[in-house]
C-alpha cells in the first residue's frame, strides 16, 4: 500500500502525527537523522583535482611545460640551466592553482545564492505554523498548502478547499488538476490521477490545503524520475562570450607574432635553435593570451551577487548582473513595492454614513467614530465586520504584528476594533467554501456558517463587486440596486481613492448550495472601507535616481487608478501632463494604439496579469530592457518575459520566485535600483580590468616583437626572458587587474543613460585605447633597455627593463580606475585592495632584483640606484599614456 490508497487515520497513527499539532521537535530532530534531507541529488560536482587538470587543457600551457620540461632535461645533459625549465614549471603550477581557488570562491558564493532563493514550506511543528526551508520537511510534517505554493514534497492531504495544482514538472500536464483530499483511491490509481495527493515540484496554482508528507527527496514521484534539478550548467554570460571570442582572435594573433619572432631570432641567429628564444616565445603566448580573462569575470560577477545580497537583492544568475546595468524601465508593483504595505484602515461606508476609525498600524486599540462619537454598529457595519472577520486568510500574530496580507491583516485589526473575537474565528463559524482572491478577478469569497445559515462573504475591488451584485442594504432595508445607487457608490469610491485610500467593496448572500463553484453573484452590497498604505521614505529619492540615471519608471498596479494616481504624483512617477491609463481602457485598443499609450504612460492601474506580459512585450519590441516586478502566480509569465523579473521575498509566492531572476529580500523598490547601480558598476570594473589586462598584454608582445625587428639596436638580446613574462602576467598583471574589478561605484554611475544593449565591450574605440596603452608600456620597456645596454652590462638592462615594466604596469592601475576622470581629479589610493596589491607586488620585485640567490635564479642583477631611478621614472610613462586616453574619451562609462 502507498500513502495514496490509504485512510487519512492510518497514515497519521503511521507517523505518529497530530493534525492539529503536527510533529514534535524530537520527533523532527530523530526523524531528520534517520531519513536526510528533503533534497534531489545533485548532479556529480567537479572534484579539486578535475578542477585543477582542467587549468591545463589549454593547449599553449601544455607545450610550455614541454618546453621547460626540455630544457631542464638539455640543461641536466649539458650540465647547466637547471634552474629556469623548473622555475617555469612552478609558475605555470602556481597559476593553476590560484585559478583553483578561483574558481572555488565563485562556485562557493553562487552555491549559497543558490540556497537562499530554495523554496520555503510551511509546516505545523509543536502545535505552531512555522516557515521552514524545504530541505528541512521530513516524514509525517504536516504541511500547508496555498495558492502559489511550491509543493516541495509528496503529500497526502488531509483537507482541502478548491485545491488545484500544476503538475507539468512531473507528468507534463499543462492544464491544473483538481485536487480532493476525501477521495478514496485504489492501488493501480496512475500517478496523474491520484486526486488525494500532491507532489515535489508541482504548483499550487488555486486554493488552499493541508496534508502529511509521505515521501522526501530521492523517494518522491520526481525523485524517482531524478531528471529534474540536475544543476543546470551555468552557462557563459553575454558578455564572457564577446570576450571568449576576442580572446580568441587575439590569441590567434598573439601566436602568429610569438612564431614571428621565433623565426626572427631563429634568421638572426644563423638557422640554429636556440632554447632560451624558443621558450621565450611560448611564454609570450602564455603571458599574453587573456585566456584566464572570462574565469576573473566569473569570480568578479558572483562577488558582485553576494554585495547585491548585502543590498537585499538576491540574483539568481550572473548573467543578469550584466543585464541589470542595461536596464531601461523599471515596471514596478505599488502595493509593498512603493509603498510600505502596512495598511490601516481610516475610513468605513456603510452606505449611509462615513465613519471615521482610529488608532495606529496593527495595534487593536482604536474606535469607530461618527461626527468624533463612538457609535453602535449599523446593520450594514455589523455585515462588513463579519465580511472582515471571516473572508480573511491573515491572523494577528501579536500586538502591532499580523501574518499574511496586510490588505486582510488591516481588516482582522477592524474587526477586532468592532469588538469582535479575532482568535480562530473559524472554530464558532465553520469556514464550507472559498474562492481565493486572484488579480484578474480582484476578489475574494469565503462561504461560512453563521448562525444556522450559510453566507457568501464577498470582498474585493469596489468596481468590479458591483458588477456582481443585484441587491443593495440601506438603512437596514435590503432592496433592488437602481442605477442611481451605482453612482453614489463609484462617486464614493473616487472620493476615497483620490485621497490615496485602497478603497475594498463589501458584499454578501445567503445561499443553500454553500459547495458550488458560482457564489460571487447575486450579492448584496452593503459598504466598502478605506485603508492608508504610506509610500515608502526612500523610494523617491530612489525614483529621481532612475530618472537621473535615464531609466523609466512605471507603475503597474492592481489598484484604482484615482489611487495609483494619487501615490504616483506623491512619488513623482506622474507628472504633471504624464499619462495615466487603467486596465479597462486598453482593452479595446488596437495593439498599435496600444504601443504608442504604453509608450507614454507612467500610471498602469487595474491591471491584470494579462495585461503585464502585453507592457513587457511592447517594451522590448521598442528595444527596452525591462525589469518587471510580480508576486502573484498569474505574474509568473511576465516575470519570465522580462530580462529581468523581479520577485518579492517576503510577500512573493513561491511560484513567482521561481519565475524570476531576482528575488528581493525587503520588497523594496529602492533595493531594484541599487542593484541596477551595482550592475553598472560591475560592468564598469569589468571593463576597467579587461582593458588593463590586454593592454599590459598588448605592450609585452609589442615590446618583445619590436626588440627582434630591431633586434642590431638591441646587441641582439631580448629584453625580457620567458621566467620575466611568466612573472609578470602571474605577479604583477592579475592581482592588480583583480582590485581594479572590486572598486567602488564611482559617483556619476547613476548620472548617466543606461549602456546600449548592442555596445560591445572592445570594440574600435577600447582597441584604440588599448593600443595607446599598450604602446606606452612598450616604450618604457624598451628605453629602459636601451638605457641599461648603453651604460652596463646585458643583464643589468634586462633588469632596468623588467623594472621598467613592473612599475609601468603597476602605476598605470592608478590610472586605470577611471576611464573618465584623470588621477588628479579622484584620490588615486582609496581602493586598498589596489594599495595592497600594488605594494605586494612591488616589493616582491625589489626582493628578487636585490635577494642574490633569487636574482640568481631570475637572471636578474642588482642596479645601482641611478640604474634603478631611471627604470622607475620610466615607469611613469605607462601612466602618462593612460591619462593621455582620458583626453580623448568620448563615451560614458
Ligand atoms: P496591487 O498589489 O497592485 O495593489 P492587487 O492586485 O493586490 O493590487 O489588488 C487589486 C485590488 O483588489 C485592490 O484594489 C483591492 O480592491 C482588491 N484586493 C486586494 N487584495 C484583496 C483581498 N485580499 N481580498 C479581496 N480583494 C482584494
Ligand atoms: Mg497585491
Amino acid at each position: 500500500m502507498e500513502a495514496f490508497n490509504k485512510t487519512k487515520k492510518q497514515l497519521l497513527d503511521e507517523y505518529q502525527v497530530n493534525q492539529k499539532q503536527g510533529l514534535t521537535s524530537e520527533q523532527v530532530a530523530k526523524r531528520q537523522e534517520e531519513y536526510g534531507p528533503n533534497q534531489l541529488r545533485e548532479s556529480k560536482k567537479k572534484t579539486l583535482l578535475m578542477m585543477f587538470l582542467d587549468q591545463f587543457k589549454d593547449f599553449l600551457v601544455i607545450i610550455l611545460i614541454i618546453a621547460a620540461a626540455v630544457s631542464v632535461v638539455v640543461g641536466i645533459i649539458e650540465g647547466e640551466g637547471l634552474i629556469d625549465g623548473i622555475i617555469i614549471i612552478a609558475i605555470v603550477l602556481l597559476n593553476a592553482i590560484l585559478g583553483v581557488n578561483q574558481e572555488q570562491k565563485a562556485n562557493n558564493a553562487l552555491a549559497a545564492l543558490k540556497k537562499m532563493s530554495s523554496p520555503n514550506a510551511k509546516v505545523i511543528r509543536d502545535g505552531k505554523t512555522i516557515e521552514i526551508p524545504s530541505h528541512e520537511l521530513t516524514m509525517g510534517d504536516i504541511v500547508l498548502l496555498e495558492t502559489g505554493d511550491y509543493v516541495a514534497a509528496d503529500i497526502r492531504l488531509l483537507e482541502s478547499t478548491n485545491l488545484k495544482t500544476d503538475e507539468a514538472s512531473l507528468t507534463g500536464e499543462s492544464t491544473p488538476v483538481e485536487k480532493d483530499a476525501s477521495i478514496e483511491l485504489d492501488e493501480s490509481t496512475p500517478l496523474a490521477e491520484r486526486e488525494n495527493s500532491v507532489y515535489m515540484s508541482t504548483l499550487v496554482t488555486y486554493g488552499k490545503g493541508k496534508g502529511l508528507v509521505s515521501a522526501i527527496g530521492m523517494d518522491t514521484e520526481i525523485g524517482k524520475i531524478a531528471t529534474m534539478l540536475d544543476a543546470v550548467e551555468e552557462g557563459k554570460t553575454p558578455l564572457q562570450k564577446t570576450i571568449d571570442q576576442f580572446a580568441k582572435v587575439l590569441g590567434v594573433i598573439i601566436i602568429i607574432v610569438s612564431v614571428v619572432v621565433f623565426l626572427l631570432g631563429f634568421v638572426q641567429n644563423s638557422f640554429e635553435f636556440e632554447l632560451e628564444l624558443f621558450l621565450t616565445s611560448v611564454a609570450l603566448a602564455v603571458a599574453a593570451i587573456p585566456e584566464g580573462l572570462t574565469a576573473v569575470i566569473t569570480v568578479v560577477l558572483a562577488l558582485g551577487m553576494q554585495r547585491m545580497v548585502k543590498r537585499n537583492a538576491i540574483i539568481k544568475n550572473l548573467s543578469t548582473v550584466e543585464t541589470l546595468g542595461q536596464a531601461t524601465v523599471i515596471c514596478s508593483d505599488k502595493t509593498g513595492t512603493l509603498t510600505q504595505n502596512e495598511m490601516t484602515v481610516r475610513r468605513v461606508y456603510d452606505l449611509d454614513n462615513v465613519y471615521e476609525i482610529t488608532g495606529n498600524g496593527y495595534e487593536t486599540k482604536g474606535d469607530i467614530l461618527l461626527n468624533n462619537q463612538a457609535v453602535d454598529l449599523s446593520h450594514n457595519l455589523e455585515k462588513i465586520m463579519q465580511i472582515s472577520l471571516l473572508c480573511n486568510d491573515s491572523k494577528i500574530e501579536s500586538a502591532n504584528k499580523i501574518l499574511g496580507d496586510p490588505t486582510e491583516g488591516a481588516l482582522l485589526v477592524l474587526a477586532a476594533k468592532a469588538g469582535m473575537s479575532v482568535d480562530n474565528p473559524e472554530d464558532k463559524y465553520p469556514q464550507l467554501n472559498e474562492y481565493t482572491f486572484d488579480s484578474t478577478r480582484k476578489m475574494m469569497t469565503s462561504i461560512n456558517e453563521v448562525e444556522g445559515k450559510n453566507l457568501v462573504l464577498t470582498k474585493g475591488a469596489t468596481d468590479q463587486l458591483i458588477k456582481k451584485c443585484n441587491r443593495i442594504s440601506i438603512k437596514g432595508e435590503v432592496r433592488e440596486i437602481t442605477s442611481k445607487d451605482i453612482d453614489n457608490i463609484l462617486k464614493q469610491n473616487e472620493e476615497f481613492s483620490g485621497q490615496a485610500y485602497r478603497v475594498l467593496g463589501f458584499a454578501y448572500r445567503e445561499t443553500d448550495t454553500p459547495k458550488s463553484m458560482d457564489l460571487e453573484e447575486d450579492l448584496i452590497f452593503v459598504g466598502m472601507v478605506a485603508m492608508i498604505d504610506p509610500p515608502r521614505v526612500e523610494a523617491k529619492e530612489a525614483i529621481a535616481k532612475c530618472h537621473k540615471a535615464g531609466i523609466r519608471v512605471m507603475m503597474i498596479t492592481g489598484d484604482h487608478i484615482t489611487t495609483a494616481k494619487a501615490i504616483a504624483s506623491e512619488l513623482n512617477i506622474l507628472k504633471e501632463g504624464g499619462l495615466a491609463l487603467s486596465g479597462e481602457d486598453t482593452r479595446n485598443m488596437s495593439d498599435e494604439e496600444f504601443e504608442e499609450a504604453i509608450l507614454k504612460c507612467d500610471v498602469f492601474a487595474r491591471s491584470t496579469p494579462a495585461d503585464k506580459i502585453r507592457i513587457v512585450e511592447v517594451l522590448q519590441k521598442n528595444g527596452q530592457v525591462v525589469a518587471m516586478t510580480g508576486d502573484g502566480v498569474n505574474d509568473s509569465p511576465a516575470l519570465k518575459q522580462a530580462e529581468i523579473g523581479v520577485a518579492m521575498g517576503i510577500t512573493g509566492t513561491e511560484v513567482s520566485k521561481e519565475a524570476s531572476n531576482m528575488i528581493l529580500t525587503d520588497d523594496n523598490f529602492a533595493s531594484i535600483v541599487s542593484a541596477v547601480e551595482e550592475g553598472r558598476t560591475i560592468y564598469s570594473n569589468i571593463r576597467k580590468f579587461t582593458i588593463f589586462l590586454v593592454s599590459c598584454n598588448i605592450g609585452e608582445i609589442l615590446l618583445i616583437l619590436v626588440a627582434m625587428i630591431f633586434a642590431p639596436f638591441f646587441n641582439d638580446y631580448l629584453p625580457l626572458l620567458a621566467i620575466h613574462l611568466l612573472w609578470i602576467n602571474l605577479m604583477t598583471d592579475s592581482f592588480p587587474a583583480f582590485a581594479l574589478g572590486m572598486e567602488k561605484a564611482e559617483g556619476n554611475t547613476m548620472d548617466k543613460a543606461p549602456r546600449d544593449t548592442n555596445e560591445k565591450l572592445l570594440n574600435k574605440e577600447t582597441l584604440i585605447k588599448v593600443s595607446i596603452q599598450g604602446f606606452g608600456l612598450m616604450l618604457a620597456g624598451l628605453a629602459a633597455f636601451k638605457i641599461g645596454l648603453t651604460i652596463d652590462g646585458r643583464f643589468q638592462a634586462t633588469t632596468m627593463a623588467f623594472i621598467a615594466v613592473v612599475f609601468g604596469e603597476l602605476l598605470r592601475a592608478f590610472s586605470a580606475r577611471s576611464e573618465t576622470k584623470f588621477l588628479f581629479q579622484y584620490n588615486p589610493f582609496s581602493n586598498k585592495f589596489l594599495n595592497y596589491s600594488v605594494f605586494i607586488s612591488l616589493g616582491l620585485v625589489l626582493l628578487l632584483v636585490y635577494i642574490p640567490f633569487t636574482a640568481d635564479i631570475f637572471n636578474l642583477e642588482p642596479l645601482t640606484i641611478g640604474e634603478l631611478l631611471i627604470a622607475m621614472s620610466l615607469g611613469i610613462v605607462p601612466m602618462l599614456f593612460g591619462e593621455l586616453t582620458k583626453v580623448v574619451q568620448k563615451g560614458n562609462y
